[in-house]
C-alpha cells in the first residue's frame, strides 16, 4: 500500500517527519507493506515557482496513493493562502473527498463520538458574487448549494459506519427553522436513510442549542452529521473538548473509490513554527486514522495507547503541560510502542 505524504508548512513540516517512525515500525511489525513517498508540495515551492498542486498530481494520487498524510498548509508570506486553497481545495474536489471525518473523545471520558461533516457543497460550493457601487461591495452573496445525491450518499455512508462502529445514536445538526431549503433536505434524506439501520436511533438538533448542549455535556452523543459549515464549527468545538489542537485529526474520504487524506486538525501555527515544541500526537493521530482506514486496528490500536501514555507524563509538549519537545515526545512513544509490541 503506497501512502502520499505532504508534511506542506510551518509546524507540518515538524510533526510529520516526527510521526513517520511510528508508522514504519507499526507497518513492519504487522506486515503491512507500507511505503510512502514524501511530495514536497506548499508555501516554498508556490513561492519559488508559483505551483501548489502540480497539474499530474490528481492522476498520480488516484491511480498510485489511496492514502495521502498532509500535515498542513498555510504561510504568512502568502496571506490569502492562495497555494493553501489551491493544494487542500484541488485535493478535495479533485478526488471528490466528500466525507470529512473527525473523531474527538472529551476530555475525561472514554468514549469516542463520531463526527462526519459534508466536505464539498454547502457554504463552501462557491456560489454567489459580490454587486458593487464605488468602491465597496452593496450586497454580497454566498449561496448554499446541496444536491439530493451528495446528502444521500454522505448519510447513507456515515450512518453505515456508524452501524458498523456499533453506536446506536445519531444527532442531524441543522438549522431548518432559518435555513429552510437545504435544512428540509438533510431532515428529509436523513429520515429516509435512517429507516435502512433499524439498530440506529435518530435526532435533530438545531445547530445553536446543540452547540449550547454539546459543551455542557457531550455524554449523550455517539454520532453527529453535518453540513458543511456547521460541521466546520462543530468539529473545533469537538477539538476544543479534546483538550487543545494539538490533539485532533480528521480524515477525508471518497467512499466510492477508497481514496482518502489524513491530517491533524491544526493549521501551520506559524507562532510556534522552527521551536521543536510543536505537538505532534494530532498528526500521530492522523496516522491511527489511516490505519483504521485501510484495515488495519489492530495497529492503530498501539499507537494510541502510547500516545494517550506518554501524553499524561512530563514528556508531553507545553501546550499540554509538559516539559517535552515534539522529538522527546515521539521518543517516548516509540520507547513504549516497541514495548508495547514486544
Ligand atoms: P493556519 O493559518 O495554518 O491555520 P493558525 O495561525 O490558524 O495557522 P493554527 O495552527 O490553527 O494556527 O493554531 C492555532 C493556535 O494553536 C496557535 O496558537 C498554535 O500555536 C496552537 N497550536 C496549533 N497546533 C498546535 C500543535 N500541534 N502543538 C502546539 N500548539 C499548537
Ligand atoms: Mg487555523
Amino acid at each position: 500500500m503506497r501512502i502520499a505524504v505532504i508534511p506542506g508548512d510551518g509546524i507540518g513540516g515538524e510533526v510529520v517527519p516526527a510521526v513517520l517512525p511510528a508508522l514504519e515500525l507499526l507497518g513492519d511489525h504487522f506486515g503491512l507493506g507500507l511505503s510512502y513517498r514524501i511530495f514536497d508540495w506548499g508555501a516554498e515551492r508556490w513561492l519559488a515557482e508559483r505551483v501548489g498542486l502540480p497539474p499530474d498530481a490528481l492522476d498520480l494520487l488516484a491511480s498510485d496513493y489511496p492514502a495521502i498524510l498532509l500535515g498542513a498548509l498555510g504561510d504568512p508570506r502568502i496571506p490569502d493562502m492562495a497555494h493553501g486553497r489551491d493544494i487542500l481545495l484541488g485535493l478535495r474536489r479533485g478526488l471528490d473527498l466528500y466525507v470529512n471525518y473527525r473523531p474527538f473523545t472529551p476530555r475525561g471520558g472514554d468514549r469516542t463520538i463520531a463526527l462526519f461533516r459534508e466536505n464539498t457543497q454547502g457554504l463552501y460550493a462557491g456560489v454567489g458574487g459580490t454587486v458593487s457601487h464605488g468602491r465597496h461591495p452593496a450586497v454580497a452573496i454566498d449561496e448554499c448549494v446541496y444536491t439530493r445525491e451528495t446528502v444521500e450518499k454522505f448519510l447513507r455512508y456515515c450512518l453505515r459506519t456508524l452501524s458498523e462502529s456499533g453506536r446506536e445514536r445519531v444527532t442531524l445538526v441543522h438549522k431548518s427553522n432559518a435555513v429552510p431549503h437545504t435544512g428540509r433536505l438533510w431532515q428529509g434524506v436523513f429520515r429516509a436513510e435512517l429507516a435502512g439501520f433499524p439498530g440506529l436511533v435518530g435526532s435533530e438538533e438545531y445547530v445553536d442549542s446543540f452547540c449550547y448542549h454539546l459543551v455542557r455535556d457531550p455524554s449523550p452523543y455517539e454520532g453527529i452529521v453535518a453540513s458543511n459549515l456547521f460541521g466546520d464549527i462543530v468539529s473545533d468545538i469537538g477539538a476544543a473538548l479534546m483538550g487543545g489542537l494539538g490533539l485532533a485529526a480528521s480524515a477525508s474520504v471518497c467512499p466510492e473509490t477508497g481514496c482518502a487524506l489524513f491530517e491533524p486538525v491544526h493549521g501551520s501555527a506559524p507562532d510556534i513554527a522552527g521551536r521543536g515544541i510543536a505537538n505532534p500526537y494530532a498528526a500521530a493521530t492522523a496516522v491511527a486514522l489511516m490505519l483504521d482506514h485501510l484495515g488495519h486496528p489492530r495497529a492503530a490500536a498501539p499507537l494510541r495507547r502510547a500516545l494517550a501514555a506518554a501524553a499524561r507524563t512530563d514528556s508531553a509538549t507545553p501546550d499540554l503541560g509538559g516539559h517535552g519537545t515534539t522529538g522527546t515526545f515521539m521518543a517516548d512513544v516509540m520507547k513504549r510502542l516497541e514495548k508495547d509490541l514486544a
